[in-house]
């Protein structure tokens, strides 16, 4: 069977809900305000208290990690991520880790961080320690899931994507929930999609998102799924990288 999803978008960030084999796992939590709109789909769904497995966070950004403590409080989930972005979420300082001055950003971008805030002062959102590090290659088939973890470092340091690369759990698919292939990748920020597929407006480390991108290259990833935008095919925009 394959995996089945919920793209559940709160306003312009996608958090994905994935059906485990006993549960649900949900990659990224998007931002605090945005918490009633997170949940409805999730009671929708039939995940409830207790059987969230995991939160996975693709990376420590505000607009990722907003709904964190909340939703391990609620339903006694784990949260699971890469080292390389825990000074992001303990501190609630997305400058964590990070150069100060990035090697590519969209004047787009500038203006995005200015009204949203994003990279805040220390406080402005709920901050936590994650329960579980996880590394490039650890796989979560323990969490019901046959998914691997890559490390895509570029928009920060402790980015990293979700692999699905196997069959799914269940063949008893509640109506809200879509199919992935076994070939999905979870990006979190490394690319977008809001006007076009590319790279995400912000690479803080170019050297190490150019690594990232030949990290890809050989996977056989079909479809990505971006944190900002719509899901889009990897062949055709690693194709256009190479030139
Ligand atoms: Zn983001």
């Amino acid at each position: 069977m394959p995996h089945d999803i919920e793209i559940i978008g709160l306003g312009g960030v996608n958090c994905f809900l994935i059906k485990a084999r006993d549960g649900f796992i949900l990659i990224d939590s998007g931002f605090a305000a945005k918490r009633g709109q997170l949940e409805r789909p999730l009671e929708a769904a039939g995940c409830r208290p207790g059987n969230l497995k995991l939160i996975v966070l693709t990376h420590g950004d505000i607009d990722h990690i907003g709904n964190c403590a909340y939703l391990r409080a609620k339903h006694g989930a784990k949260i699971a991520m890469h080292r390389g972005d825990v000074g992001m979420v303990e501190r609630g300082d997305m400058s964590s880790g990070r150069k100060t001055k990035p090697d590519r950003i969209s004047p787009l971008f500038r203006i995005v961080v200015a009204i949203t805030g994003l990279f805040a002062r220390p406080g402005a959102v709920d901050v936590f320690s994650p329960d579980m590090i996880l590394e490039a290659g650890e796989d979560l088939s323990e969490y019901g899931v046959v998914a691997v973890i890559l490390h895509l470092p570029g928009h920060s340091k402790g980015s990293i994507g979700i692999l699905v690369s196997g069959e799914g759990p269940s063949a008893d698919r509640s109506a809200s929930l879509r199919e992935v292939s076994n070939r999905a990748l979870f990006c979190g920020d490394l690319f977008m999609n809001v006007i076009r597929p590319g790279p995400h407006f912000m690479i803080n480390d170019l050297p190490d998102f150019n690594a990232s991108l030949e990290r890809l290259r050989g996977l056989e990833i079909e479809t990505v799924y971006p944190a900002h935008g719509r899901p889009f095919l990897l062949r055709s925009l690693l194709m256009e990288n190479r030139s």
